[in-house]
C-alpha cells in the first residue's frame, strides 16, 4: 500500500479533509453513531457522527480540527459515562484550548434536533476533479492536512502547534495528572532491551557505543501504559509518578548511562562481570529447556 493510500484511509481523514475545505470556522459537535439519533445541537453547529465509541477517536483528531480553523469542537458525551473524559480535558489544558474544546454532557440552551448528522467517514467533500472534470489535486495531497505519523506522533505534533501560541505548560491539577506519560527512573539496567521491545510507541531506546550504553526515554511518545515497568526482570525501571500531557512538549532524556561488555557467545552488549550475557548464561545452563530465561521475551 502506498503512503498516500495509507494517509487517505487513516482514521478521521475524511473529517480532516472536510475541515481543510470548510471556510466557515463554526462548531463541530462530535457524537458516537449510536447516540446520534437522539442528539441535540445548537443552531450553528455541524453534527458529525463517529462510527464507534468516542473513546476510539484518535486523540489528535479534535485538536487537528482546531488547528485547521474549526472554531470549536464539542465532544458530546450525553448519556455516556466514559471515565476517559478527563484525558480530553487535560490535553485541552496543555494545548491551551479549554475554551475551544468542550467535553460536554449537556446540550446548549438553544439545542434542537439537527437537520442533518454527517458521517465522519463520509464527509461531503467536493473533489476538484468532479467540479472541473479535468483531474486536479487528489484528496490525499491536499495542502494543510496534518502529518499522519503514529497516533502519538500526531498528537504530539498538534499539541505542540497549539500550545506554541501560549508559551509554557500549565500547572498540574491538584490531584495530579491522570493520563499521559509516566515519570520513569532507571537504576541497575542490564541492557536486555526487553522494555524497548515491549513499548508500543517506541518511547524507549537503548544505545551502545563501545563499552558505554545509555537507556533513553522520550516522554513525548509515552502513553503511560506501564508495560515497560512490568517486563523489566531486574526491576531496574520504575515509575515515580506521572508526567502527564505536558510531556508532549518535552524532550528526550537519558535515564541511565552505564558500562557494558560484549557476550563472548553472542556478542550482545550486556552489563555484568561474567563471560556470557544473561540469555546465553541461561541457555548454557539449560541446553534442553526453554531458549529464553523466565520473563525474557515472548517464548517464555
Ligand atoms: S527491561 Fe529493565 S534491564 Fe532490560 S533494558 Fe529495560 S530497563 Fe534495562
Ligand atoms: S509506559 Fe508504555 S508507552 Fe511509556 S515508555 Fe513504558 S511501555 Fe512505552
Amino acid at each position: 500500500m502506498s503512503a498516500s493510500t495509507e494517509q487517505k484511509r487513516s482514521p478521521g481523514h475524511s473529517l480532516l479533509l472536510w475541515a481543510t475545505r470548510e471556510e466557515r470556522a463554526g462548531t463541530v459537535r462530535l457524537i458516537c453513531a449510536e447516540a446520534s439519533e437522539r442528539v441535540l445541537a445548537g443552531r450553528d453547529e455541524t453534527v458529525v457522527a463517529w462510527r464507534g465509541c468516542l473513546d476510539d477517536l484518535p486523540r489528535a483528531l479534535p485538536f487537528e480540527l482546531l488547528s485547521l480553523g474549526v472554531g470549536r469542537v464539542v465532544l458530546d458525551l450525553t448519556d455516556c459515562g466514559g471515565p476517559w473524559r478527563t484525558e480530553w480535558s487535560e490535553l485541552a489544558l496543555v494545548a491551551g484550548v479549554t475554551d475551544r474544546l468542550q467535553v460536554a454532557g449537556e446540550p446548549p440552551a438553544d439545542a434542537k434536533r439537527p437537520k442533518q448528522v454527517l458521517d465522519a467517514d463520509a464527509m461531503p467533500v467536493l473533489r476538484r476533479r468532479s467540479i472541473f472534470g479535468l483531474g486536479g489535486v487528489p484528496d490525499e495531497q491536499t495542502p494543510g492536512l496534518p502529518d499522519h505519523g503514529s497516533p502519538q506522533q500526531r498528537l504530539r505534533t498538534v499539541i505542540r502547534k497549539l500550545a506554541g501560541d501560549h508559551g509554557q505548560a500549565p500547572e498540574p491539577p491538584a490531584a495530579g495528572w491522570s493520563s499521559g506519560a509516566l515519570d520513569l527512573v532507571s537504576e541497575g539496567c542490564t541492557a536486555c532491551r526487553v522494555c524497548v521491545q515491549s513499548c508500543p510507541t517506541d518511547a524507549l531506546a537503548l544505545q551502545t557505543a563501545g563499552r558505554r550504553a545509555g537507556l533513553g526515554f522520550d516522554p513525548s511518545l509515552c502513553i503511560g501504559c506501564g508495560k515497560c515497568v512490568v517486563v523489566c526482570v531486574p526491576k531496574a525501571l520504575n515509575e515515580r509518578g506521572r508526567l502527564g500531557p505536558p510531556a508532549l512538549l518535552g524532550e528526550p532524556v537519558l535515564l541511565e548511562l552505564f558500562e557494558v561488555r560484549a557476550c563472548s557467545r553472542c556478542l550482545t552488549p550486556f552489563r555484568g562481570t561474567g563471560e556470557h550475557c544473561p540469555v546465553c548464561t541461561y541457555r548454557v545452563q539449560n541446553p534442553f529447556g526453554s531458549t529464553m530465561p523466565p520473563g525474557w521475551g515472548p517464548s517464555t
